[in-house]
């Protein structure tokens, strides 16, 4: 199996080519930039780079057709992206432009490109294999097994930038809010939900956070409903798919639709006052009781 990777990041795309090396293929992968902006590091994860040089003024999508066009050319059996925003874009402008669909959110991926993801807001795994010559899936960090790695080449090939049919225009640009905290790579993360009451609460999850070396993430309500956190600290479906060693959930019910972002960690330990709450039954610890007596003592123990 030969594959592609495209991603944003640095961190992502040296899990995406470790993993795709794993799954027994040839490792290539589509950068943006110049030869000097190449690291050696960038090389050694893939057998073969294909550099697309960055034109003035163009969004990420702007390289749409650049990498169509490889595609068409080199055949891949699959070509794997990162799932952000931007990236999401291109996996679907891809697929269109290759009269094929995307399989998103892959969480299990095989040999013979047999991807898995989760369906009904994650009700249900839905098992899918693609027809076209190149299958195009997403797949985020922390889902490929990435345990050891072997070097790889890096031969640099230049491409030519093909002009797309229809160029994004930029009309405006802001500053985004700047997160310091890195819940995907955190080896313990305390969730909070809507068992707290009120916002300056949050001080003391950050309190027991900083005790354990922790880092603090949420449920979904907590950060799109109250706004208490940052969208890009909510686990489930269809927030972050963490792999954490340990995750504590501190007044979340346990819908499956938060479940499915954590029950890959170690360990699950739940503290919620309703005993019948379902997060019990996916737990490794449970703890019946009100989180702001569990919380103190927690902080107490830890410091
Ligand atoms: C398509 C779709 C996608 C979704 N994606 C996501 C997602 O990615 N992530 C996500 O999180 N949700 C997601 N949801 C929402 C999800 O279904 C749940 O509604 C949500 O996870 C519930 O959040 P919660 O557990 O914080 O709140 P609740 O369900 O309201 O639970 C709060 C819990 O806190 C407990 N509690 C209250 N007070 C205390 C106290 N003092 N001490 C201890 N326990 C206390 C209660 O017993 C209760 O169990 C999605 C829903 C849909 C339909």
């Amino acid at each position: 199996m030969r594959t592609i990777v495209f991603a944003e990041q640095e961190k992502a795309y040296a899990e995406l080519c470790i993993g795709a090396g794993q799954l027994g293929s040839g490792v290539e992968a589509v950068r943006i930039g110049s030869q000097d902006q190449l690291s050696e590091e960038i090389k050694r994860r893939a057998d073969k780079v294909w550099l697309i040089p960055a034109q003035s003024g163009a969004m990420l999508e702007d390289y749409t057709e650049t990498i169509a066009d490889l595609l068409t050319k080199e055949k891949p059996d699959l070509m794997l992206i990162e799932p952000t925003k931007r990236g999401k874009l291109i996996a679907g402008r891809l697929a269109a432009l290759l009269g094929t669909s995307v399989l998103t959110d892959v969480m299990e991926l095989s040999g013979n490109g047999q991807a898995k993801h989760l369906v009904y807001g994650g009700a249900a795994v839905r098992l899918e294999k693609a027809v076209a010559p190149t299958a195009i899936a997403t797949i985020g960090t922390g889902v490929l097994d990435v345990l050891s790695s072997s070097s790889r080449q890096g031969a640099v090939v230049s491409l030519n930038f093909v002009e797309p049919s229809q160029r994004v225009k930029r009309v405006a640009q802001e500053q985004k809010p700047k997160s310091n905290v890195d819940l995907l790579s955190a080896k313990r993360v305390i969730a909070v939900g809507r068992g707290i009451a009120k916002e300056e609460d949050l001080s003391l999850i950050r309190e027991l956070a900083e005790a354990v070396g922790g880092e603090v993430g949420c449920s979904r309500p907590i950060a799109e409903g109250e706004k208490w956190m940052p969208k890009e600290a909510y686990i489930g479906v269809s927030g972050l798919m963490l792999t954490s060693e340990v995750y504590m959930a501190l007044g979340i019910s346990g819908q499956v639709q938060h479940m499915v972002g954590c029950n890959r960690s170690k360990v699950v330990i739940a503290v919620n006052q309703d005993k019948n709450s379902p997060i019990f039954k996916q737990a490794d610890y449970g703890i019946v009781a009100d989180l702001y007596k569990v919380v103190p003592a927690l902080i107490k123990h830890f410091k």
